[in-house]
């Protein structure tokens, strides 16, 4: 039994535990020297040697955004190109795309994209680009729909979020790839098998990890509510300043509204999101007294020196963060 630890000690071994795993189980598909860990570079290599990929006869793929591209880089190994539209970094919902994007998309045999309304951009991106399949990766998973403002009854579109859902990503990126390059298709399974299990072991770790945290604290404050799937998951209820990101972001009202209802619910620790500002939710931790437990991970992956280079870094990254702040703010007050 766990009870002669302290929830913090349990919780920080379980993470130690699951770093070495991590590390102890690292493919060289997923340090793939052509994943876009760094956006930049992949951006120039795709610029500099158009004819490399061609030369190895490999097919391109087209992300939206770089989460995206990680889950299908590990399926596709070192058969296709896999690169995102999106940098790391980049706010992903309004995204411009620029005249580059469409003759890259154009050049691509293969889009895949989120849809339940996260890249607003893309429906009319799409219009621009001729005779190129596109699939959908959330098709088959349960849309939780948001709950206020502009984009009210809309589907959260944040459904990576939650490792089971992930599983359903990979499946159709599989599928895909298949059907785009049958050759290899015993290949294709065989990686989708082996990152599904991966994204089974972290969703069995971010469950207890979350379980450290007491049942009254599992508030999970955020600037954007992209944490719903997670949230469902794992027990956590959810108050965010903004549910999506759009043009109405920090608004007095907004910072008000989740003053009210930290203190209300007398949340310890309070995070927002690596894309978006965090000036709102830091006033609302010197006005309520709660910790801010620093920037989560959704909408982008980090660079190869940041802490979240690929999507499995990602969730036990924000796990990580969210607990231990959670209970460090716990056992402050
Ligand atoms: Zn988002």
């Amino acid at each position: 039994m766990a009870t002669s630890f302290s929830p913090r000690g349990v919780l920080v071994a379980s993470s130690l535990a699951l770093g070495m795993w991590l590390t102890g189980c690292a493919t060289p598909e997923a340090t793939s020297p052509t994943a876009p860990q760094d956006e930049t570079a992949a951006a120039e290599s795709a610029a500099d040697t158009p004819s490399e990929t061609e030369a190895k006869g490999q097919k391109k793929v087209l992300t939206t955004f770089t989460v995206l591209a990680d889950m299908a880089q590990n399926v596709a190994g070192d058969k296709l190109d896999v690169q995102s539209i999106t940098r790391i970094g980049a706010e992903i919902h309004g995204y411009e795309p620029t005249p580059s994007d469409i003759v890259k998309a154009q050049d691509a045999d293969l889009l895949l994209y989120n849809g339940m309304n996260l890249e607003r951009w893309f429906e009319q991106f799409l219009g621009s680009v001729e005779d190129v399949p596109s699939v959908l990766l959330t098709e088959g998973i349960e849309p939780i729909p948001i709950a206020a403002g502009p984009y009210t009854d809309k589907p959260n579109p944040h459904a990576w979020m939650s490792p089971r859902n992930a599983l359903v990503y990979v499946e159709n990126i599989r599928k895909a790839f298949v059907e785009l390059d049958p050759d290899n298709a015993d290949y294709y399974n065989a990686n989708a098998a082996a990152y599904s299990e991966k994204l089974r072991a972290i969703d069995t770790q971010l469950s207890a990890d979350l379980a450290q945290v007491p049942d009254d604290q599992r508030y999970l404050v955020s600037c954007e509510g992209a944490f719903s799937y997670l949230a469902q998951d794992y027990g956590m209820k959810e108050i965010y300043m903004w549910p999506i990101n759009a043009e109405q972001q920090f608004t007095p009202k907004q910072v008000q509204t989740v003053i009210e209802q930290v203190e209300t619910n007398d949340v310890p620790t309070i995070f927002c999101e690596s894309t978006v500002s965090d000036e709102g939710q830091k006033q609302v931790a010197e006005t309520t007294g709660a910790r801010f437990g620093g920037n989560l991970y959704v909408d982008s992956l980090s660079t190869e020196e940041g802490p979240v280079p690929t999507f499995l870094d990602l969730l036990e990254y924000d796990a990580r963060v969210i607990a231990n702040g959670l209970l460090a703010g716990s056992n402050a007050q």
